[in-house]
């Protein structure tokens, strides 16, 4: 499988780096010719009002939107995930606006603008999955077409699925638990499958 990973700015490098441990042919995308011929994308963690604007210089915008609407799978992590989302509620600005869902910024205040945790996530299996949070956004309010896959204990979403979109408000390049690459991997083999 082909996975592009933005590369504009952010945790990229990871990504690809456990792409290929799993055996994906996993680049770096900066350029809209680079989106050409790829089963998935990934939208890494990094500041994503850098990451909106540098989309728009790079004119990568509108072709990733018409890849997704083509039914590519597109998998955003943190900031990746504000990109993805319809809306976003602490912040004017237009994204890639891709799944049915709001999500707040910077959503954990001062206190725990960082943290480590061990999420349940079912589609994963029974074991705990090791979750960093960087300034991490959440999912305020999500149609039913998304489907939830982790909350923390005190019930936010944090991890949803659309169809062939993902997104995790944590970064999961940063652990060491190879499970959610695999499991968009999945994703992007099943929709390969059916081109
Ligand atoms: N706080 C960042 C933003 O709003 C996201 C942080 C991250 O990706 N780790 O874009």
């Amino acid at each position: 499988m082909k996975i592009g990973v933005l590369a504009l700015q952010g945790a990229f490098l990871e990504h690809i780096h456990i792409m290929q441990q799993l055996g994906a042919e996993a680049s770096p995308i900066r350029l809209p010719d680079e989106l050409d011929g790829k089963d998935g994308f990934i939208i890494p963690g990094g500041e994503s009002s850098a990451m909106l604007n540098l989309m728009q210089s790079f004119n990568l915008t509108q072709p990733l939107r018409e890849i997704a609407k083509g039914g590519a799978p597109i998998w955003g992590t943190c900031a990746g995930m504000i990109l993805l989302a319809k809306k976003i509620s602490n912040l004017d600005t237009e994204t890639l606006a891709l799944m049915d869902m709001t999500v707040r910024r910077n959503a954990f205040g001062r206190q725990t603008d960082s943290f480590e945790t061990e999420l349940s996530i079912p589609a994963l299996g029974n074991k705990p999955f090791p979750a960093v949070f960087i300034r991490a956004p959440f999912i305020e309010s999500a149609s039913q077409k998304v489907e939830i896959l982790a909350r923390l204990p005190d019930g936010t979403p944090v991890a949803a699925r659309q169809g062939r979109l993902l997104v995790t408000a944590f970064h999961p390049e940063l652990t060491g638990d190879p499970r959610l690459h695999g499991y968009f991997l999945k994703i992007v083999t099943s929709a390969a499958s059916k081109k």
